[in-house]
């Protein structure tokens, strides 16, 4: 008898964990962490429905924090044994783990400062050392080759084609059956990364839904270009916040061919956010992970993440010197939404100058300063004071990293035989139904959307 029972990510899109229970051995798929609104990040603080000691293994997808953020809080709680990735989650989660146990810190310093919380005192969800603890945990675990994991269950990675180092997990469970999880799934013909590799079976399929009521636009080149373009003709700052993880990556190779193309000026790019900088370099340095492209471009001895005018700003003072630059000029800078990091400051200095342009790459969620600014706010708040906005501001769609509805279609299609039974996590219920209506109609598979907490047999 196996089981899988859905721990998070069910009809939401963050805390990501399901509990594989099989032949004795208990594995768990993924141990995100909760985001977004408060009563999801509430989940966070809640003990697990398991002992966290009692687990064989953890196999992890990749490096997001709502798939990983969850494992310094598994480790805190006493689990000790291995936590299988691909090798560039590893180095992604060096960077990663750290400063999401930074940002617990800051917060807990925050309630207490501020008095907010009704705990005294209010701790971290984790800490750095938990963090750290976590990282040394860390087994690698390549490509195409089945692994061992514990008794006679073995994982097979494949390239996700969703960020650097992310796969599709196949847990095959003794002699005959097998879970398939998308993980976080990507898109086809997109720079960097190759496309999603096809899995050829499964008798259960945990498949992500995150867009799957949605066909991403095309012409995102063409877009960013305008922007540019526009910035250099106002003289202008082009300031663009930008998760660390792929978006800002993505964003240096477009721009990097817009200029070879002449189909923009070579402006001064700075990628201001040490963690963008770490995660540009591992970026650079995955070979089993890089589409042809990339491939071939290292070899040449080029750098494709590269405009001609790039610098990176690590230390606060490099950062700071910004402060003086005048336009036309491009900042990436953290957090992807500013909710906090180095963006804040230069949203304050240059929201009041109608020659700014803020551009977002990514989405905004409800309540954060990204999301005000989008939906047209005149003034915003930020350390203490109403900063008012007279900057334009601009969306770049068609730059995510997830499968839509068509690519999510395609990569099923790779199936030699359809699963069993198809079940939908990794998005709200309105993706997940629209999708699971998609797979219905297309291949006559049975599916349907997990419950949160329900229990499945294998
Ligand atoms: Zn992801």
């Amino acid at each position: 008898m196996a089981t899988i029972r859905f721990l998070g990510a069910a009809q939401t899109v963050t805390g990501s964990m399901h509990l594989v229970s099989a032949n004795g051995r208990r594995v768990l798929l993924d141990c995100g962490l909760f985001q977004g609104l408060k009563e999801l990040r509430e989940r966070n603080w809640r003990e697990p429905p398991f002992d966290p000691t009692s687990l064989d293994a953890v196999v992890i997808s990749h490096a997001h924090i709502d798939h990983t953020g969850s494992l310094p809080l598994l480790v805190r709680r006493g689990y000790r044994g291995p936590i299988y990735c691909t090798p560039a989650t590893i180095e992604l989660l060096g960077v990663l783990l750290p400063d999401s146990a930074h940002l617990q810190e800051e917060e807990a310093e925050r309630a207490n400062r501020l008095g907010y919380s009704k705990h005294k005192p209010a701790l971290p969800l984790y800490t750095a050392e938990d963090a750290q603890r976590t990282l040394g945990l860390l087994q690698p675990a390549g490509y195409g080759k089945p692994f061992p994991v514990v008794g006679d269950l073995t994982v097979t990675y494949r390239r996700a084609g969703h960020i650097l180092g992310a796969a599709t997990v196949d847990l095959l469970l003794g002699a005959n059956r097998r879970i398939v999880f998308s993980g976080d799934l990507g898109r086809y013909d997109r720079p960097i990364l190759p496309d999603p590799e096809p899995v050829a079976e499964a008798d259960v399929l945990l498949l992500e839904s995150t867009y799957g009521d949605r066909t991403h636009p095309v012409g995102t080149a063409d877009a960013l270009a305008k922007v540019v373009n526009d910035t250099a003709k106002h003289g202008g700052t082009l300031l663009v916040p930008a998760f660390v993880v792929d978006r800002t990556q993505e964003l240096l190779w477009m721009l990097q061919r817009l200029e070879d193309q002449k189909r923009i000026p070579v402006l001064p790019v700075y990628v201001d956010s040490p963690s963008a900088t770490a995660v540009t370099k591992i970026y650079g340095r995955h070979a089993e992970d890089h589409d042809a492209d990339m491939r071939s471009e290292i070899r040449d001895g080029q750098d494709p993440l590269r405009p001609e005018r790039l610098q990176f700003c690590s230390t606060v003072e490099q950062s700071k010197r910004l402060n003086d630059i005048n336009g036309p000029v491009i900042i990436v800078s953290a957090s992807g939404m500013a909710t906090g990091g180095r963006i804040l400051h230069h949203l304050q200095r240059r929201l009041p100058d109608a020659r700014t342009t803020v551009l977002f790459v990514g989405f905004q969620a409800a309540g954060t300063r990204g999301r005000l600014l989008q939906d047209g706010a005149k003034t915003l708040k930020m350390f203490g004071a109403e900063v008012p906005v007279r900057a334009r501001v601009e969306i770049l769609h068609g730059l995510s990293a997830h499968a839509d509805q068509p690519e999510t279609l395609r990569w099923l299609g790779g199936f030699l035989r359809p699963p069993r039974q198809t079940y939908l996590v990794h998005g709200e219920p309105g993706a997940a139904d629209a999708l699971a209506a998609a797979i219905h109609a297309r291949f006559g598979w049975s599916v349907r959307a997990a419950r949160d907490g329900e229990q499945v047999e294998v």
